[in-house]
């Protein structure tokens, strides 16, 4: 992922340099070439709207991108049709 803006120290990986951060640009460049080129099965835009719509009300749901539990940035992991929530309490999709 770029570092297109200079975000705070807070919104990097714990674990490494890159910024928790990606741009909606980014989102559809990555999933226009990868997508086709790996023929990834995608989730429907009204299924990924749902997923989106539970995670931005998950108290799990960090620097509005990540999930707490897998670390994941949702807006990717929402998009694949064969990801699950991690939620310990219970998947909430
Ligand atoms: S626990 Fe589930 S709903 Fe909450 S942020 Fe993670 S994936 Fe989204």
């Amino acid at each position: 992922m770029s570092n297109m803006s200079a975000p705070s120290q807070s919104s990097f990986c714990k674990c490494c340099t890159a910024t928790v951060h990606i741009s909606e640009e980014e989102v559809r460049q990555l999933f226009g070439s990868v997508a086709r080129i790996r023929s990834l099965n995608l989730a429907t835009e009204e299924e990924y709207g749902r997923r989106m719509q539970a995670c931005r009300a998950c108290e799990a749901f960090q620097f509005g991108t990540t999930c707490r539990w897998c670390g994941c940035l949702m807006e990717i992991k929402a998009k694949l049709q064969a990801s699950t929530c991690p939620s310990p309490a219970g998947s909430r999709w």
